[in-house]
C-alpha cells in the first residue's frame, strides 16, 4: 500500500531530528521509501511561546496494517526521546500517517486521513511537493487545499541545507 507519512520536530537538532527519522524509516521492515520532500521550517501551531517546527513529508510503500505502521512509527518516536508534556507543546519528533492508500481508518487511537491535514499548510506544501496529483479519500486535491489555506497557514518556508 502507498502511505504518506508527516514528520515534525521543533527541539534537540530538528533538521538532524527529521533526517534520522527519514533513514530509520527507511530501514524498517515492511516500509520502502519512495519520496521524500524538502524541509520546511513552519511556525508553530497551538502555544507560540516555542521554536519553529522542522516538517516534512515521506511517501512510502509498506505491507504493513495501518495499526502496525502505527506502532512502528511509535517506535521510532521513542527512540528519539519524545517528550510530551504540554498538547501541541515542543516534541523532538513527531510522526503521523496522513494518508494509508485510498483507505479511511476511524479507530479511537488512529484516524486516516490524518483529521487535521486538510488544513495544514506544513503537511499540504511538503505533499504538493513529492504528490502534485495527489486527491484525498473524500475527492479534495492537494493542489486545491493549499490554494484554499489562510495565508496565516503558509507561513512555511523550504530549509537550505
Ligand atoms: P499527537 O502527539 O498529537 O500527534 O497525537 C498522538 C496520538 O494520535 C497517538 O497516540 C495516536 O494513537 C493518535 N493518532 C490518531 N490518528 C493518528 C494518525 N493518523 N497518525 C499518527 N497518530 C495518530
Amino acid at each position: 500500500m502507498i502511505s504518506y507519512i508527516g514528520l515534525g520536530s521543533n527541539l534537540d537538532g530538528p533538521v538532524e531530528q527529521v533526517k534520522t527519522a527519514v533513514n530509520e524509516i527507511s530501514l524498517a521492515d515492511g516500509i520502502r521509501v519512495m519520496a521524500v520532500s524538502g524541509l520546511y521550517r513552519t511556525a508553530p501551531v497551538g502555544p507560540q511561546d516555542q521554536d519553529y517546527f522542522i516538517n516534512a513529508v515521506m511517501k512510502i510503500e509498506t505491507s504493513l496494517s495501518p495499526e502496525d505502521l502505527l506502532k512502528r512509527l511509535q517506535e521510532i518516536e521513542h527512540l528519539h526521546h519524545r517528550i510530551r508534556t504540554v498538547h501541541w507543546g515542543p516534541r523532538t519528533l513527531d510522526l503521523d500517517i496522513l494518508l494509508y492508500g485510498n483507505d479511511t481508518v476511524d479507530l479511537p487511537h488512529l484516524s486516516i486521513p490524518h483529521p487535521e491535514m486538510k488544513r495544514r499548510g506544513f503537511v499540504l506544501v511538503p505533499l504538493l511537493d513529492i504528490a502534485p496529483d495527489l486527491v484525498l479519500p473524500d475527492g479534495s486535491s492537494v493542489s486545491d487545499l493549499v490554494r484554499l489555506l489562510d495565508p496565516d497557514d503558509l507561513k512555511i518556508s523550504p530549509v537550505v541545507l
